[in-house]
């Protein structure tokens, strides 16, 4: 599968859409999910081109790899919710409902979250 340029998070990264942006740095950006599943649902992203976590953990940098994982930690900490908890979810491919075609994080939480999954069949 070929990284799509025209995603809705490339679009963010491009500046030809708005975020609520929350972190930046070298090689993230960090923001408020459109559509909240949670009192606090923060969106994690690589700048980089890459599709989801298989295509991210084969292909990204040492550097790129440790940042991303490193800001993946503090997130969680800048909010205050690493003692009540939270959630971090991401979506690879169909199966998994991926909706945008650009690797992130799901970091949700502020409130308890229930079952991690509800069993359909
Ligand atoms: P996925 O299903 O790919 O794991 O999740 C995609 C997420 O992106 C969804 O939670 C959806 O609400 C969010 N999203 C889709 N479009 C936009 C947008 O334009 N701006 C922001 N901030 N979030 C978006």
């Amino acid at each position: 599968m070929k990284y799509d340029s025209n995603n809705i998070f490339a679009k963010i990264l491009k500046g030809e859409i708005p975020c609520n942006k929350v972190y930046e740095d070298e090689h993230s950006l960090a923001f408020e999910d459109i559509n909240p599943q949670a009192k606090i649902h923060i969106l994690l992203i690589p700048k980089g081109k890459y599709i989801s976590m298989d295509d991210f953990s084969s292909k990204a940098s040492i550097d790129e790899f440790n940042s991303f994982f490193r800001i993946l930690g503090e997130i969680p900490r800048k909010f205050c919710i690493d003692e009540s908890g939270y959630r971090i979810i991401a979506n690879h491919g169909i199966d998994s409902h991926q909706e945008v075609p650009h690797f992130h994080f799901h970091i949700l939480g502020g409130k308890p979250l229930g079952p991690l999954l509800v069993k359909k069949n």
